[in-house]
């Protein structure tokens, strides 16, 4: 048990791999108030340190049916604020310093003296730990063995109710940051993490940083970073991701995987050796070094390249366009028969021109997992057009709220002196051509969609 009943979910991933645990309990109720009368998730993490794959969970609800009793033990609480061991019955119970281990992790995979010396050139920073898990990771990582000013990381006490906010790192819920990286007082680098420390948002001073781009520019900079300078043995992204990563794959000459959403299709292809880094467009990124997405790892990666290239985040984001829109709340029979449609309209598509593009390949995205064999189908509609812009479509939520399609567009533009356009600019033309050949608008009904980013 972390002290203070504290572990970010990638530290315990951590810390279940270095003590060679059989596996290790997580309590959580990711970015919600968590407590007996408010939200609760548990979750249990194999050996490995990932979530524990369907076989697994299927096992062990298959054992719950057959427990014919259980015992309990009259026991004083325990004071999870004290470290050290104590006897419950025949059981140890070990509460530990919830920072130390995943610290010395981050140690060897970084280099921490450049990130020290970049702080000490003046570099400036702000990290929002929104009252979540990791606040203090980031005071004993950052401000204390990376020198960075104590008011580089705020938000950094864990709250029951995370100070009433909302600890999910987007644009939205992590507003302040957003603000202050967008005005003239802002740093040269933010970051937030969300509520268990498993995803990362990214910020440059007047730029956020789409997870996408994050996945690719992290790939391709990885060997700067000691725990990586030997290279990436491949790089996984989940089918929504834009392809930047794909195209710093081709590079590297290494391999490149596109599949599902969920961390598990990761989880098999690390284990297997098959990719180093992996990347959703949801603001999960991760590596081998554990089995979970890991923000706070992310972020000091980040710091080690901006430490080595001394470049500013927006000098070495260039070339990708990407945006996600996201159309809430649409009438969930409407929402079907769109993508139904759709769907059986695919192989008549390449060859279509929309809006000045021509459709070259369109599709349902399927995986077939390259460890276990296992299939999964209808993933999401991707549409291609000539020159490598994409359009992919999926449906989500389906529940009482209608459902919400989400539509994620992208292009690579290899003239420099098209580097600086507005993002939603650039993507206009693919965004039409996404309503026209799916028949949004007439659809729906709606003008555009209600959150852009
Ligand atoms: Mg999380």
């Amino acid at each position: 048990v972390g002290q203070g009943g504290l572990l970010s979910t990638p530290a315990a991933s951590c810390v279940i791999r270095k003590y060679r645990t059989d596996g290790g309990i997580v309590m959580s109720a990711s970015h919600n108030p968590g407590g007996p009368k408010e939200d609760f998730g548990v979750k249990y993490n194999i050996a490995n340190g990932g979530p524990a794959p369907e076989a697994v969970t299927e096992a062990i609800f298959n054992c719950t049916r057959g427990i014919s009793e259980y015992r309990l033990l009259d026991a004083p609480d325990i004071d999870l604020d004290a470290l050290g061991e104590t006897r419950l019955g025949d059981m140890s119970v070990a509460v530990i310093d919830p920072v130390a281990d995943y610290e010395e992790l981050m140690h060897g995979l970084f280099d921490f003296d450049a990130i020290r010396a970049l702080f000490a050139s003046g570099f400036t920073m702000r990290f929002d730990a929104m009252h979540a898990i990791t606040g203090p990771y980031a005071k004993s990582i950052l401000c204390g063995t990376l020198g960075a000013p104590e008011d580089t990381v705020v938000n950094a006490v864990p709250l029951p109710d995370f100070g009433g906010g909302h600890p999910d790192p987007n644009p939205v819920w992590a507003k302040d940051l957003m603000d202050l990286m967008f005005s003239d007082a802002a740093p040269d680098f933010g970051a937030a993490s969300d509520g268990d420390g498993d995803r990362n948002m990214v910020l440059g001073r007047h730029v956020y940083v789409t997870p996408s781009d994050s996945l690719a520019v992290l790939a391709a900079n990885a060997h700067l970073a000691s725990g990586y300078k030997a290279g990436l043995a491949g790089i996984a992204r989940s089918m929504p991701t834009s392809a930047a990563a794909d195209r710093v794959a081709e590079k590297l000459g290494i391999g490149c995987y596109e599949t599902p959403t969920g961390w598990k299709f990761f989880g098999n292809l690390l284990d297997a050796g098959k990719a180093t880094l992996c990347g959703e467009e949801s603001a999960g990124t991760g590596s081998n070094h554990i089995r979970e997405k890991d923000g706070l790892w992310a972020v000091l990666l980040w710091l080690n390249i901006l430490a080595v290239r001394r470049e500013t985040v927006v000098d070495i984001l260039k070339a990708n366009y990407y945006s996600r829109h996201d159309y809430e709340g649409i009438d969930a029979t409407a929402a079907a028969a769109l993508v139904d449609d759709l769907r059986a309209r695919l192989g008549s598509l390449p060859g279509t021109q929309s809006h000045g593009l021509t459709v070259v390949s369109a599709d349902d995205f399927a995986y077939t997992d390259p460890v276990d064999g296992s299939r999964s189908e209808k993933q999401g509609i991707r549409i291609g057009f000539e020159g490598g812009a994409r359009a992919v479509m999926r449906l989500s939520g389906t529940g009482t709220e209608g459902a919400t399609l989400r539509v994620y567009l992208e292009r690579f533009e290899p003239d420099p002196a098209k580097h600086d356009l507005d993002p939603q600019e650039a993507l206009a033309a693919i965004a039409a051509a996404a309503d026209e050949l799916a028949g949004i608008t007439a659809r729906t009904g709606r003008k555009g969609p209600d959150l852009m980013t």
